[in-house]
């Protein structure tokens, strides 16, 4: 190379932003590592495809680690781990630090609330000798992908006495699953000519659940008494049981590896629930915090996080404050004083449509985690633009931990947008960033992560709360 070629290579390698494939920066542990904590990620997805089951796994692993339930006027010393549960919907933790709390906690906050299918609250009819679920679907979902896929049902009824049950059906090898029927292409003329948002509506999102009717009885209805009756069996529960139910139609799909190389995960759920646990295996994995780590997985997200269980309720602050109480301090002061990693996915390039990106400022898989300096639509609404300064802490901070990192937009200006909890966190004066998984696919059924960036996405959480 002659000295001029020489002299051009190095100014590149000093001024340039680098983006690069994770692979290239990480050792052969280094990605044994990333793989075997990816073998955990794929079993907490296959246990906890709703967020009261996420709750109940999240509670079950913090018990394990030595949490203990949080009792308001608790005495609390550092090293202390404790967790509130929100009504079975959403779960905070917290690990006390060595510092004073009014120097501040470290947040995490990532949503357990997925896209699906719910069901309505008079779900149940029969029609031509066919049984069928009325549904109402549950955030931002392209209607078409979800139907002719076997789906799972899942939540709890509350029955007329009080009592409650919990329901999972179809993620048994030896159950059965159910599915929304779509046209066949022979009469879908149609149908095929409509535009894709009004190919398939939220009122043929139809759940089939059954055909044979009651023993040979002729009546009318029949069906319907049927499957009434199994479930009357099965759960003792009547029709009107399902006015005080949430059940939940998600995809009965496991998670599995995706490609030849295994690199990618597949699963429903990933937005957020890759954040979610990496941040959940951050927080039990730190040892002896300076500052006090807490961790909320929420609910209601994708709804807009309104409702009890949602970040928009004040039930985080009142976590805060309670807390900051029991160590000698007050709410305001402590959540003045904080940060926090809004952690929540962005959307991925994808090379079928690079028309929605622009490639400069969007997120590749495989190059790590995610930081999301701003989210929202339009002129940036709806949106906590992270200032200059808190951007640089967490880049200075990520850098100094060796994790791989890069910058992602939400598609295009004006191609579209979206938002997370970020603004409702950095409304109550906290330092907050968004940080997490690129995904393909996302809010489809099935979504697409890559191993890589999961495992940044728990290195990028490690370092933030031992910091
Ligand atoms: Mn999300
Ligand atoms: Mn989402």
């Amino acid at each position: 190379m002659s000295e001029k070629k020489e002299m051009v290579k190095e100014m590149k390698e000093r001024l340039f932003l680098k983006r690069k494939h994770g692979l290239y920066r990480m050792t052969k542990e280094q990605l044994n590592e990333c793989d075997n904590f990816c073998e955990d990620y794929k079993k907490f997805m296959d246990s906890a495809k709703i967020e009261r089951e996420a709750v109940i796994y999240t509670i079950d692993l913090l018990k394990k680690n030595g949490y203990v339930e949080y009792k308001k006027g608790m005495k609390l010393n550092p090293g202390d781990k404790i967790y509130r549960s929100n009504r079975g919907k959403a779960v905070l933790m917290a690990v006390i630090g060595t510092a004073p709390v009014a120097d501040g906690i470290r947040l995490c906050a990532a949503h357990i609330d997925s896209p699906r299918l719910d069901l309505k609250q008079n779900p149940l009819y029969e029609d031509n000798e066919i049984a069928l679920f009325k549904t109402h679907y549950y955030g931002g979902i392209k209607k078409y992908q979800w139907t002719t896929i076997p789906l799972a049902l899942h939540g709890v009824v509350c029955r007329a006495d009080g009592s409650k049950i919990a329901v999972s059906i179809g993620e048994d090898e030896n159950d059965p699953v159910f599915c929304v029927t779509d046209l066949l292409p022979h009469l879908a003329n149609s149908q095929m000519s409509k535009p894709m948002a009004k190919g398939i509506s939220g009122e043929q999102l139809n759940i089939l659940i059954g055909s044979r009717p009651f023993r040979d009885d002729e009546e009318s209805g029949a069906v319907k008494l049927n499957i009434m009756n199994i479930l009357f069996e099965k759960y003792n529960i009547t029709e009107s049981d399902f006015i005080s139910s949430e059940l939940e139609a998600v995809p009965a799909f496991k998670a599995r590896d995706i490609g030849f190389d295994r690199s990618m995960i597949g699963a429903y759920g990933h937005d957020d629930k890759v954040c979610a646990y990496t941040a959940l295996r951050a927080t039990v994995d730190c040892k002896d915090p300076v500052h006090t780590v807490v961790t909320v997985l929420t609910d209601k997200e994708e709804t807009g996080s309104d409702g009890n269980t949602g970040l928009c309720s004040s039930y985080l602050e009142y976590f805060i404050h309670d807390l900051a109480e029991d160590l000698g301090s007050d709410g305001r002061t402590v959540l003045s004083a904080s940060e926090c990693l809004s952690a929540d996915v962005n959307a991925a390039f994808d090379p079928t449509y690079p028309e929605v990106n622009e490639s400069n400022n969007c997120a590749y898989i495989n190059r790590g985690v995610v930081i999301t300096k701003y989210t929202g639509a339009r002129g940036k609404s709806g949106t906590s633009d992270a200032s200059a300064e808190f951007t640089g802490r967490i880049r200075r901070l990520m850098n100094s931990k060796n994790v791989i990192w890069q910058t992602g937009e939400l598609g295009k200006v004006d191609e579209g947008g979206g938002g997370t909890v970020a603004a409702y966190i950095a409304n109550l004066d906290v330092d907050t960033i968004d940080l997490g998984v690129p995904v393909l696919s996302m809010h489809a059924p099935y979504e697409v992560v890559s191993k890589i960036d999961t495992y940044m996405a728990y290195k990028a959480f490690m370092a933030f709360v031992e910091d």
